[in-house]
């Protein structure tokens, strides 16, 4: 059975709790890459998000290119963000650094911290285009088996393109797995781009 795996960053915001309710209406589980001072906002909506079932990994604290500050500051940026998930009892499970940038200094720090990385490889570019058909058209055009399709739940325009997204794939066979399912799990220091297991 080909899979895809949603993944949303920036997170949690404004629009997230909704994009839940629509996740659980099509029974449909993504992965989640939080970013610390939005989690601060919102800890409910992780809740919520964990109850539920969704992966939930590590976006930095507040966003920095970890490749542009040094290894003890992406190492807090990392850490912090992920204490404040496991207050929320959650385990976080993977990091997208921001931007997607990492370099093999970062990569030592994850893996010190027991992460890997995850980036994608279908961008719809939501964050500059934020019109729902045209993020829709971009995102089942370009999916793929194994593909990790990168989202951002911060806008609107996003959420109210998931529904759509997840039909359309759907009747084309797609069964929508986390990032874990769909790599079969990364090596802390590691970083993948797309599932292993498609
Ligand atoms: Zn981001």
């Amino acid at each position: 059975m080909p899979c895809v795996a949603l993944t949303f960053d920036d997170g949690p915001g404004a629009h997230t709790s909704r994009l839940l309710d629509i996740l659980a209406d099509h029974d449909v589980k993504a992965t989640f890459y939080t970013v610390g001072r939005q989690i601060e906002q919102r800890p409910g909506v992780i809740r919520k998000m964990a109850a539920a079932g969704h992966q939930i990994g590590n976006h930095s604290y507040d966003h920095p290119q970890l490749t542009a500050v040094s290894a003890d500051a992406a190492r807090r940026q990392i850490a912090t963000t992920d204490a404040l998930l496991r207050a929320q009892g959650v385990t976080p499970s993977t990091v997208r650094p921001p931007y997607g940038s990492y370099n093999t200094s970062v990569l030592q720090v994850l893996g010190s911290l027991g992460h890997g990385a995850v980036n994608w490889n279908v961008d719809p570019r939501d964050w500059q285009d934020k019109d729902t058909p045209t993020v829709v058209q971009r995102v089942t055009s370009a999916a793929r088996p194994g593909a990790i399709l990168l989202m951002h739940d911060v806008h609107s325009t996003s959420v109210d393109a998931v529904p759509q997204i997840i039909t359309t794939l759907k009747a084309r066979g797609y069964h929508f797995v986390t990032v874990d399912q769909i790599t079969g799990g990364v090596a802390p220091g590691s970083a993948v781009h797309s599932g292993m297991h498609p």
